[in-house]
């Protein structure tokens, strides 16, 4: 009998018990809004703030409605204007080139390289096209850093980094989110931490920090962020910024403080999953394994492999095969956007040239959640799986 894997590969973790108990005060006592707090009282919502900004060392932090909130509001407080162009990576998904859309902005797609980042060389070329990079650190891959800061700061580029796979990863021990002039974070369901949706903004910059603050629905509160600007830099901001409505509330808040205390002990256990799929990976025929940096520490959450040069058909063969025994594998390659995973030309709303290069690694992208309910032993059997199926249908066409 061959090996079936019976896990499931959408099933998160409880929240954990000082979580739910967090949320049930807070709905004990019903002050679920961020402003609504009785004297003395510091909202669960700045406290989050306030932890969020030390385990990063931002100087800044705003918690908000989501991910894709987030990235549009940076976006909005670094000062991008309707028609204005932004700079963003090919292999992404559909929240990064919408945020920029959200803001009456227009994406131009930066190739992607087999190591899965942003394509340096490309973004050289085309860095001088606009003022603002939002760079997705997507599928938790960091380009070289030292590099890409290089280039976008000799041009006069902000870096906006969407760190939605990145929370709690580092390069060179630098937090990521905290190299650009603003990290936006997720706080979505199927991200490192779990509130169902929500977001995390931080900076080093208070200008920015007070516009965000401001844009995501204050009103003249301002001075109740633990972790905002001081009140003088709202001076002029506080008149010149629309509120565009998109707070988290203490509930949210609540379910998160434990979680982010965890999320060290959470990306070892991720880890020792992801390098163990990794290791049974290797050597299969066919396949590539994403090699990762030195210079990176990262948080394995979901793993990506390629299959180079293979046809649509080998493709879809493979990851039939796979399904058929129990392993859920997603492709970035096809022309159909499907489930959560799309690719650039099917975002329509953008009038963007074909990318041949890029077009040829993300045929060959094939891409694998890795939940905390899994065990080791599991991640080794689904290996044992793809390596079988796949080497088996990369024989057959050979
Ligand atoms: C999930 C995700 C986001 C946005 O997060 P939401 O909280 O769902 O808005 C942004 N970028 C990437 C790459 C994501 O996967």
């Amino acid at each position: 009998m061959s090996e079936v894997f019976k896990g499931s590969f959408t099933q998160q973790e409880p929240i954990p018990e000082d979580g739910i108990e967090a949320a049930v005060a807070v709905m004990r006592h019903g002050r679920l809004h961020r402003y609504n707090t009785v004297a003395g009282e510091v909202a669960e919502t700045a406290l989050l703030e306030q932890e969020f900004a030390a385990q990063v060392g931002a100087k800044y932090c705003l918690a908000v409605a989501s991910g894709g909130y987030a990235m549009a509001t940076a976006l909005r407080a670094v000062g991008v204007k309707p028609g204005d162009k932004v700079l963003t990576n090919t292999f992404t998904l559909a929240p990064v080139p919408g945020a920029i859309a959200a803001v009456g902005a227009i994406p131009i797609f930066v190739g992607v390289t087999d190591q899965l980042v942003i394509d340096l060389g490309d973004l050289a070329a085309k860095v001088g096209q606009a003022d603002v990079l939002l760079l997705s650190h997507m599928r938790g891959h960091l380009a070289d850093m030292d590099a890409l800061m290089a280039i976008c700061d000799g041009a006069g580029v902000t870096v906006i980094e969407d760190c939605a796979h990145t929370m709690g990863a580092s390069w060179r021990g630098v937090a990521s989110g905290t190299q650009g002039k603003v990290g936006c974070y997720s706080c979505q369901t199927y991200k490192h931490v779990n509130s169902g949706e929500g977001g995390l903004f931080v900076t080093d910059d208070a200008e920015v920090a007070a516009r965000a603050i401001m844009l995501s629905g204050s009103y003249m509160l301002y001075e109740r962020h633990a972790a905002g600007p001081p009140k003088e830099a709202f001076a002029q901001i506080r008149y010149e910024t629309p509120n565009i409505s998109g707070r988290m509330d203490n509930l949210r808040a609540a379910i998160l403080r434990p979680q982010l205390r965890k999320l060290d002990a959470q990306r070892d256990r991720w880890n020792e999953r992801y390098y163990a799929v990794e290791k049974g990976l290797r050597d299969t025929p066919g396949l590539t394994v994403i090699d990762r940096p030195a210079q990176e520490v990262i948080v394995g959450s979901s793993i990506q492999f390629l299959l180079k040069d293979w046809s649509e058909e080998a493709v879809t063969e493979a990851l039939k095969r796979c399904a058929a025994r129990g392993v859920e594998l997603k492709w970035f390659g096809g022309a159909e956007p499907v489930g959560f995973t799309s690719r650039y030309d099917s975002w329509r709303y953008v009038d963007a040239p074909r990318m041949p290069a890029s077009d040829a690694i993300l045929a060959g992208i094939v891409d694998m959640r890795v939940p905390l309910t899994f065990s080791v032993e599991d991640c080794a059997s689904i290996a044992r799986i793809i390596k079988g199926e796949v080497s088996a249908v990369y024989q057959a066409g050979d």
